[in-house]
């Protein structure tokens, strides 16, 4: 039995759950480290998956709640979140309005190609990716009469993040079923609502192992650091969730050091890890998230961070159709 002090939130069906939770014997033996289990978020289902599409089951039901007609959200062109947005909203009867980072593209590809494919409307902000144009926007369209739902960066508000409590949950029962520990969970750590998620889940449910989020977009100079703005999203949600405990910047394991040269620069180190995870296991992951999150693994791996027997559950978060952008990165002229 679990207890489940969130179902006061609702949820809307959009995606497939449970996602499956598969061991990479192969990449495990090529690898010679820790055995390696994957949780394949990236086949939730809706509009080729990701992470996303966790939080936008409880962010799409609350804005049907508040009887909203329209979301409006933000990211890079080449934003999962956005293109994941898109599918949601349309199949929930709702319009979407992405403010998307850059100019306007003249062969729109990968999540882009999708976004217009689900008819989302596409505001362009040369000079921002995290949406400093939403409110803009947002008065815009309050003014033609509509009633807007903000999702912010990266769908990590509480009601987001309260996916990935749920997620541990889901989690749980999975490796009570196939009687396996697991010792650390790595996975892509970018806007925070995944990890504040995660971190509140296993307090709720009890779950003995590390989370070791991969800092993947180095944060804005001025601003808060990463580890004080997540710890502050963990404490917001633990509160609405009517939580007593309380987190600290110590709660919290971030790897910053494998940014490379920023955000969606993809170099040898994420390369090597997409290209390995494809040949070994037949498995594709993406250049900007999941490629460096691996390639952390990897060299954690390499540097003899584990034991031999321990567990390493590797959360897949999606990603793959920003692929479709990265062509020449992934496969240099020769
Ligand atoms: C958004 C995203 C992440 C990061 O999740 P956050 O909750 O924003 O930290 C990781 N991987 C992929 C593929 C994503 O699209």
């Amino acid at each position: 039995m679990y207890s489940l002090p969130y179902k006061q939130l609702s949820r809307k069906t959009l995606g497939f759950f449970p996602t499956p939770l598969v061991s990479l014997d192969r990449l495990t033996k090529y690898l010679g480290g820790p055995k390696i289990l994957m949780k394949r978020d990236d086949q939730t289902g809706l509009a080729l998956g990701g992470n996303k599409t966790r939080k936008l089951e409880f962010l799409i039901a609350e804005a049907l709640e508040q009887g909203c007609d329209c979301v409006v959200t933000a990211g890079a062109a080449q934003s999962n979140h956005c293109r994941q947005t898109s599918a949601a909203a349309t199949a929930s009867g709702l319009e979407c309005h992405l403010v998307l980072g850059g100019q306007p593209k003249q062969e729109p590809n990968g999540n882009l190609l999708l976004d217009y494919l689900f008819g989302a409307n596409i505001h362009w902000d040369i000079d921002g990716r995290k949406g400093e144009s939403i409110p803009n926007i947002m008065e815009a369209l309050r003014v033609e009469g509509k009633n807007p739902y903000l999702i912010p960066y990266g769908g990590s508000s509480t009601t987001g993040a309260a996916a990935y409590v749920e997620a541990m949950r889901e989690v749980k029962m999975q490796l009570e079923v196939m009687t396996q520990k697991v010792d650390h969970v790595i996975f892509a750590s970018s806007s925070g609502g995944t990890q504040a998620g995660f971190t509140v889940g296993k307090t709720i449910h009890d779950l003995p192992f590390q989370l070791v989020g991969i800092e993947i977009d180095k944060g804005e100079a001025g601003k808060n650091s990463f580890s004080e703005y997540v710890c502050d999203l963990a404490n917001q949600l633990a509160k609405r969730l009517d939580i007593e405990t309380r987190y600290h910047d110590q709660n919290f394991t971030f790897r910053s050091e494998f940014l490379g040269e920023g955000y969606g620069v993809v170099s040898d180190f994420e390369r090597e890890a997409i290209q390995v995870t494809a040949h070994q296991e037949g498995i594709l992951l993406d250049p900007v998230y999941t490629g460096r999150a691996m390639g952390a693994l990897f060299s954690m791996i390499r540097n003899k961070e584990f034991r031999e027997n321990e567990t390493v559950l590797f959360w897949h978060t999606g990603g793959t159709p920003a692929l479709f952008d990265y062509v020449k990165d992934l496969i240099p002229a020769s």
